[in-house]
């Protein structure tokens, strides 16, 4: 709607004769004579009362909203793409008009190249989800915009910029005098921004904007994305996540072959592989940190005889707990101080959290992990590309949250409704039906060893 009203505005103030001579009166008049303007106070409930601020006035503007518009594209590209400010929005690194290019688009497979700035200190090409991909889009469409408004300020002499010199971050200016000189969206000091963000986050909106942040909360979402309610409406207003690429470097590591990322690195330098590794290694020290976060607060749970969990994982938490039992120093300790002893020693037995779907698996980094369901003794190495619900349920570094459990459920709702659709003697349905009946088996497990409420679809499985 933002594009629609911009281009509007462009295609109006084109056609007056002296566009260099616009007064402000005119352009005020022409942004609220509008369809644009109508339907973007419909969207926003509320008045906008003209292009830039008036200082009398407490409305929005337009300015504003683009403002919050771009600060929104900002927050998605940074957080789902673990990047810091200025690989975003410096205006001379930063995205730029040519960052974007598809690899696929039948499948939907995109490339965006982002300034590596710790320890690159150069480009480098990233696959990008849906969500990332629909940010810059947007950031993309302004940007064709600005540069139209640019060209009808300077007149016939002016030769459009070349794309990669064109940042994303620039607001279309409605003015049109010549000497007029671009803005540039700057998402720490912009007062948008700052409003997108109480508006987001209410009284903890506050908050001081750090390069370091964005790659803090990608790591938030890399552990909670399956277990935190509003990650699952944010996954589906996005598409999907995109986290699978970083969760594949992260949690495999460089040396897997096969796939069209690890080939795409096996091209680069030496120099690039190493500035990648060093990457890997800082966003890892983020998500491990969340990850301890995370585990301590389970071990508390656990030592406080709350049953928020199934899975195995969770009886090897109370054994610890009954071994360390067996020190005095750590008997005379609170709760908490227990909790965070009990992480120590699971950390420095490797055991961390990989989030999935089903359940998340706490199996060691560091160990050989023989009892686990899905090592494979021919390889000497986890395989858990056979991770499942099922595979999985009998793991002792399976652990099994209410919200994984709603994530089954979901999981078996579809199965039913693409069984109802396959033919009743099909391969299909067979294998969906023996696919469903574990999926129930597992739910009602997991529902009774957590006290959840079994809902009639799943109380007779
Ligand atoms: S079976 Fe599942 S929980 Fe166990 S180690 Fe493999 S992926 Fe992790």
């Amino acid at each position: 709607m933002l594009v629609e009203t911009f281009t509007e505005l462009r295609d109006q103030m084109a056609s007056q004769m002296a566009i260099c001579e616009m007064t402000p009166e005119l352009r005020h008049r022409i942004f609220l004579g509008s369809k644009g303007r109508k339907r973007l106070e419909e969207i926003l409930g509320e008045a906008l009362v003209g292009i830039a601020r008036n200082a009398t006035s407490e409305n929005k503007t337009l300015r504003e909203v683009t403002g919050a518009v771009m600060s929104a594209c900002f927050s998605i590209i940074a957080i789902l793409n673990a990047r810091r400010k200025d690989e975003i929005q410096h205006r001379a690194l930063g995205l730029n008009r040519a960052s974007l290019a598809p690899v696929d688009q039948g499948l939907a497979l995109y490339q965006c190249r982002f300034y590596i700035e710790k320890t690159h200190k150069g480009y480098l090409s990233f696959y990008v989800g849906h969500g990332t991909v629909q940010a810059i889009e947007l950031l993309n469409r302004l940007s064709d915009l600005t540069q139209d408004f640019v060209a009808m300020a300077k007149g016939p002499s002016y030769s459009p910029l070349e794309p990669a010199q064109r940042s994303l971050f620039q607001i279309p200016l409605l003015h049109f005098r010549a000497t007029d000189k671009p803005a540039y969206l700057k998402f720490s000091t912009t007062e948008a921004a700052a409003d997108l963000l109480r508006a987001a986050l209410g009284d903890h909106g506050d908050v001081r904007v750090s390069a370091h942040m964005f790659r803090r909360a990608y790591a938030l979402i890399f552990i909670y994305r399956y277990e935190h309610g509003d990650l699952m409406a944010l996954s589906q207003q996005l598409g999907h996540f995109d986290l699978e690429m970083t969760r594949h470097y992260v949690t495999d590591g460089l040396l897997q072959t096969g796939s069209v990322t690890s080939g795409s690195f096996a091209q680069r330098s030496p120099d690039e592989f190493e500035s990648w590794q060093e990457e890997i290694a800082d966003l890892r020290k983020e998500i491990h940190t969340v990850s301890m976060e995370r585990l301590e607060a389970l071990v508390g749970e656990v030592i406080d005889g709350k049953e928020n969990y199934s899975g195995i994982f969770v009886n090897l938490v109370k054994r610890f707990h009954q071994i360390h039992g067996r020190s005095i120093k750590y008997k005379a300790m609170g709760p908490e101080d227990q909790a965070r002893a009990l992480t120590k020693s699971l950390d420095e037995r490797g055991h961390a959290f990989v989030p999935n779907r089903h359940g998340s698996c706490l199996a060691s980094s560091t160990r050989r992990n023989i009892r686990a369901a899905c090592y494979s003794r021919a390889e000497g190495v986890l395989d858990r590309a056979e991770a499942s619900a099922h595979v999985c349920g009998g793991c002792p570094y399976h652990l099994v949250s209410q919200a994984h459990v709603r994530n089954l459920e979901s999981d078996a709702l579809g199965l039913e409704l693409s069984l109802a659709v396959a033919p009743k003697e099909s391969v299909v349905h067979m294998v969906g039906t023996a696919k469903l009946k574990n999926l129930r088996r597992w739910i009602h497990l997991h529902k009774e060893r957590m006290g959840m409420n079994m809902g009639q679809a799943y109380a007779a499985a």
